[in-house]
């Protein structure tokens, strides 16, 4: 932290302001809190305090208290001048950024768009008083001398009063608050040695004492399952200092939303070091899996340009290839460490009867995407092998369906059966007979025109499943579970599933919160059919919050796909041949069997020309 207290602010002289990346930086109020927080770092705070108030599902103000630095009576108005900052000088300074801020811009573009009260009094200072400022629209309208505690304390209020475009963001509280969760996340974590405290009208919502230690605060944000978990990555390299720390393989997402990286103390989106953290794990995760990891990365500030987005989520990194390789090394050698075998899970002749059961054997899919295959079975398309009792490998496509598993998949068969009814005469899809099953995976079937047909049963069920599903909409059955399932989130995740209660509500999943970040599931939607595990629901609830941005849906629709996702019978699940050939009829009746929900297909053909045209027999 550079020393800020004697320093007085100045506006940056053209030349440099034009080398600033322009842009942006207040378009909601969570950009608000981040920058305010960030500046009561940079001012060196020791505690902060962020106090949130919404009324009508609206955020009507937002409070930072720090207990640093303070400022001046001449800094303070300064402050809320275009491009004035404390933190750098000249050009070159650009280089060598070592605080959160330093465009100079945050306050005066707050003070823009909304009333900003300012309290503040310089630490260590001889003045009695401190100063109080109000500055709406851009305009000073107050100034006066106060008593004042050491530090700053900034209220921003009626945000957006004057730009009506960006007030719809004070519409969906709950999302709005979501994102606040997240940056204030990443700012706890990048600054253990800050203690952070957000209320929400007055409601405690994250609150972290200083610390020394990282695991502390990781803990402290998502818990001591989840920090129990970790393992110490640490690294010295000439450029480059690498701490933190990555889960066993036991611990794994869907998604790579939680590894959390953190360059110079600044908390940034870099895809190259997250796609090396992922790599470190070689094998040891499925393609599909990613870790959870918390990794704080030092690296020479010449090497790091944080001047390329205004709000400066990302930065630019010289020598981005070499600092990738020495994240993934670490990694690797920080897993290799450790005696992880036991969570390599092969299947196995007595767990047969597991995959037959669906259980995905701690390893689940992305997204509401296919469900992964157990352990090294098939992330590559390979066939899975069973080791028996001899020892040695026999390819899964001579495994037999076991008793359990080819119960619980015709009780998923006849979830789909009953309202599929008689194939129509005019089904689009040919009628197939089933020749067998390949891996647990596809169904090879003819057609009567000599056409080979290669179905993969998950997405075809999932296909199947979906179509009932929307179209019992109305009037869906739910059915209660026997035993509530509990499950707990992070701040930002039961923010985002909060918001979701009532959707799933109408879509037949009841969820209610009781106590911060815990939810009790009570019902599900009774085509969901038997519920195997809390882990289910905890998957199922993953889903949710997970998402793809880059094709957005309503809430609706993601709960309906993600429903038949996980009602359908899984890749990895052996079938009978009746059973495939059920699955097969069934996908007839849909309206739409060619693809999945996802738009993956479900077949694949081989015309009888282009198996001639392959043998040559043409
Ligand atoms: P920047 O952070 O990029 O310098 P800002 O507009 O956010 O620009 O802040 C302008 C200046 O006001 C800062 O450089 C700093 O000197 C001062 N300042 C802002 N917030 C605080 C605070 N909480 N404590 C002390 N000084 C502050
Ligand atoms: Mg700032």
């Amino acid at each position: 932290m550079p020393d800020t207290h004697g320093q007085t602010i100045h506006v940056l002289d053209p030349a440099t302001v034009n080398q600033i990346a322009a842009g942006e930086v207040v378009e909601r109020p969570a950009s608000v809190v981040k920058e305010l927080v960030e500046n009561a770092i940079d001012a060196g705070a020791r505690t902060i305090r962020i106090d949130l108030t919404s009324v009508q599902g609206g955020i009507s103000g937002i409070r930072v208290t720090d207990d640093g630095c303070g400022m001046s009576a001449a800094d303070a108005e300064l402050a809320f001048a275009p491009h004035a900052t404390s933190k750098i000088a000249a050009l070159d300074d650009l280089f060598r950024i070592r605080t959160l801020g330093f465009r100079g811009e945050a306050l005066a573009s707050i003070a823009a768009v909304a009333k900003v009260t300012l309290i503040t009094k310089p630490r260590e200072s001889a003045a009695v008083a401190g100063t109080r400022l109000v500055v709406t629209g851009g305009v000073l309208k107050e100034r006066q001398e106060t008593g004042a505690p050491e530090g700053t304390s900034v209220v921003v209020e009626e945000l957006f009063f004057n730009t009506p475009a960006r007030k719809k963001f004070q519409k969906n509280l709950n999302t709005e608050l979501a994102r606040i969760h997240g940056i204030l996340e990443g700012l706890c974590l990048a600054h253990p040695q800050v203690s952070f405290r957000f209320y929400h009208n007055n409601r405690e919502q994250l609150v972290t004492d200083r610390t020394a230690q990282p695991l502390d605060t990781i803990a402290r944000i998502f818990g001591n399952e989840c920090a129990r978990e970790l393992i110490p990555v640490s690294a010295d390299l000439p450029f480059m200092r690498i701490s933190g720390f990555v889960s066993r393989p036991s611990l794994s997402r869907r998604d790579h939303d939680r590894i959390l990286v953190s360059i110079n103390d600044r908390y940034v989106s870099t895809p190259s070091v997250t796609a090396a953290v992922k790599d470190g794990y070689g094998t040891l995760l499925s393609r599909d899996r990613f870790p959870v990891a918390f990794l704080f990365l030092a690296i020479d500030t010449r090497l790091v340009d944080v001047n390329v987005h205004p709000a400066k989520k990302e930065v630019r990194l010289s020598k981005e290839k070499e600092i990738g390789e020495a994240v993934r090394d670490a990694v690797h050698a920080a897993l290799s460490k450790f005696d992880l075998i036991p969570e390599v899970v092969v299947p196995h002749p007595q767990n047969r009867e597991l995959a037959g059961a669906e259980n995905t054997v701690a390893l689940t899919p992305p997204g509401v995407a296919e469900p992964a295959l157990p352990y090294g079975s098939g992330a590559a398309g390979l066939p899975a092998t069973a080791v028996p009792a001899s020892g040695a490998p026999v390819p899964a496509l001579f495994i037999e369906p076991t008793h359990t598993g080819t119960v619980s998949t015709d009780h998923r068969l006849r979830q789909t059966e009953l309202a599929s009814g008689v194939p129509p005469v005019t089904a689009v899809m040919p009628a197939l007979e089933v020749i067998g099953q390949v891996g647990g995976i596809y169904i090879l079937a003819a057609a009567a025109d000599g056409e080979l047909i290669i179905i993969d049963q998950h997405a075809a069920h999932e296909r199947i499943f979906y179509e009932q599903v929307s179209r019992s909409m109305a009037g869906r059955h739910v059915q209660e579970l026997l035993v509530p399932v509990i499950i707990h989130r992070p701040p930002k995740e039961a923010a985002i599933l909060r918001d979701l209660i009532p959707v799933l509500a109408q879509e037949g999943v009841m969820i209610e919160e009781f106590g911060t970040g815990s939810f009790l599931v009570r019902a599900v939607p009774a085509v969901m059919g038997k519920i195997e595990g809390p882990e289910m629901i905890d998957d199922l609830v993953g889903d949710l919050l997970g998402g793809d941005p880059a094709r957005p849906v309503s809430d609706r629709e993601r709960i309906t796909r993600i429903i038949a996702c996980r009602g359908a019978i899984k890749a990895g699940t052996v079938c009978t041949h009746e059973q495939c050939q059920r699955i097969v009829d069934q996908l007839r009746s849909t309206q739409n069997p060619f693809t999945c929900p996802h738009g993956r297909p479900t077949m694949v053909r081989f015309s009888r020309a282009k198996l001639d045209e392959m043998f040559r027999r043409t």
